[in-house]
């Protein structure tokens, strides 16, 4: 998901959030929202379907206010409805709190029934137990701020939280940092504060980034500018690597460099690691391209363009069936014959996943005329299933789960299929190896996750 946030009295806070959402679209294209917070007034407006068909000039006109919260959603719990979609807006004893969430929680059964406002209850995510935990903090007598760590302090797994507030908006990242949150100020005026879950979210309305949301901060924005509470004894930074090689923009900026860089490289790593002679390497677009570029510079094999991409089509695995994931694919990507005809081809992708869309794309590129096919992936073999956020589906569901890379190659039917190393992914991020979550690649989860949930999603 998308989370974003504005505290901006005397701007147009439900505008800057629309086009902060317009950025953060493709973590999310379920559904969008906006609530502004006006005086004692919260203004709502959510709808099923992507943010530019949710939302238009007359709609963000009866979103008046001085603080905006705003949400894309892609569904990891609960389902595909409108009821489910963000930001959650529910009142307490000290007015109204909407929430926008971005992860996943493993705790949520618990929580759930340990709730004494089960019963209020209306949807089936894991944010809105988030957002009823605070609203029974806070009732039983605790001011917002306090209120909200309680409620944090309750709850385990993945969580980047924007919340509104009366007295202002909250950014909140769970210990781990697993998914990102960043802090910009805007450029018209360096008081008024903005959050989201990419830098690009804040490029988009002239905002500068000033810094991340820390793992286990809560900050608070409103009238007397920023403060800042660490609400969690043990830290300890975790950042999904997948928001790195796949899930978030290549313009937005994750360790002090643009994910672009970082896919290049990646690229040039899997070129040292895995050469084989050819005539083109070509990328999958989108995702494929920076570490399809970086494999190009690394080898020394010409980069060329071999699919066009139909920009209107949503990323694939967005679609729920696997017929309809099928015919998705064929919306989706064009191959060049006259590029292709006649040549030895490497075709890079991020990943794969269920294996599916590479499938495809093979037999789409030998259909078109390439004489070999060798594949390249910029990431390991996905062999474990995430509980953090980012749908990488049921462990049997993923195709490197229970088969080897060369079981894999006969099925994807190339001539040479390699992955990324494990380290070779985690040294190209310049940081400490340990600062990652790699658990889809080696099954190893930071955060533990309760029995029955395991038992939900592992073989
Ligand atoms: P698959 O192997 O499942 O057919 O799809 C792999 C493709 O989907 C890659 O091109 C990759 O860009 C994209 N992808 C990346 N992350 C995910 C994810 O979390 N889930 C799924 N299903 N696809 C993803
Ligand atoms: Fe990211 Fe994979 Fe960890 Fe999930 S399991 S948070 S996708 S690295
Ligand atoms: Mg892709």
């Amino acid at each position: 998901c998308g989370v974003f946030g504005v505290y901006a009295p005397g701007e147009n806070v439900a505008k800057l959030t629309y086009f902060g959402l317009y950025a953060l679209q493709h973590r999310g294209q379920e559904s969008a929202g906006i609530a502004t917070f006006d005086g004692d007034t919260v203004h709502l407006h959510k709808e099923m379907g992507l943010v530019s068909q949710v939302f238009n000039e007359t709609i963000l006109n009866k979103l008046p206010g001085y603080l905006a919260v705003g949400h894309t959603r892609y569904s990891t719990t609960g389902s595909s409805r409108v009821v489910n979609a963000q930001p959650a807006v529910i009142d307490t004893r000290l007015g109204k709190l909407a929430l926008a969430h971005n992860g996943n929680l493993v705790n949520t059964a618990a929580l759930r029934e340990e709730l004494l406002y089960q019963h209020k209850l209306v949807t089936t995510t894991d944010s809105e137990v988030i957002a009823f935990a605070i609203a029974e903090e806070v009732d039983a007598g605790k001011e917002w701020l306090d209120g909200a760590i309680s409620a944090f302090r309750r709850c385990q797994g993945a969580f980047s939280l924007v919340i509104g507030t009366p007295v202002g908006m909250m950014g909140v990242r769970d210990p781990n940092g697993i998914r990102p949150l960043v802090i910009g100020t805007l450029d018209s005026d360096p008081q008024r504060y903005v959050l989201a879950s990419e830098t690009c979210g804040l490029d988009i309305i002239g905002a500068s980034y000033l810094r991340d949301v820390e793992p286990g901060e809560v900050v608070l924005i409103n009238e007397t500018g920023l403060s800042s509470f660490q609400w969690s004894q043990q830290p300890q930074r975790k950042l999904c690597i997948f928001e790195m090689i796949y899930f978030a923009r290549p313009d937005s900026v994750m360790n002090a460099e643009s994910l672009y860089s970082y896919r290049m490289r990646i690229g040039r790593t899997l070129a040292k690691e895995s050469y084989v002679d050819a005539d083109i390497v070509i990328g999958v677009p989108d995702s494929g391209i920076p570490a399809a570029i970086g494999f190009s510079q690394e080898s020394g094999i010409t980069y060329a363009e071999g699919l066009i991409k139909n920009r209107y089509v949503g990323r694939t695995f967005i679609q729920p069936t696997q017929t309809m994931r099928e015919s998705g694919l064929r919306m989706k990507l064009n191959p060049l014959k006259d590029v292709l005809e006649g040549k030895r081809v490497i075709i890079v992708d991020d990943s794969i996943v269920r294996g599916t869309t590479s499938r495809k794309l093979v037999k789409t590129l030998r259909d078109a005329g390439a004489i070999e096919v060798h594949m390249r992936v910029s990431s390991p073999p996905v062999t474990h299933p995430c509980f953090y956020g980012i749908d990488t589906d049921t462990q049997d569901q993923l195709i490197a789960a229970t088969k080897s890379v060369d079981e894999i190659a006969k099925l994807l039917e190339v001539d040479s299929l390699a992955y990324l190393s494990q380290a070779g992914m985690l040294q190209a991020t310049q940081q400490d190896t340990n600062n990652f979550c790699s658990a889809c690649f080696n099954g190893d989860y930071p955060i533990s996750i309760p029995e029955q949930v395991k038992r939900s999603k592992l073989i």
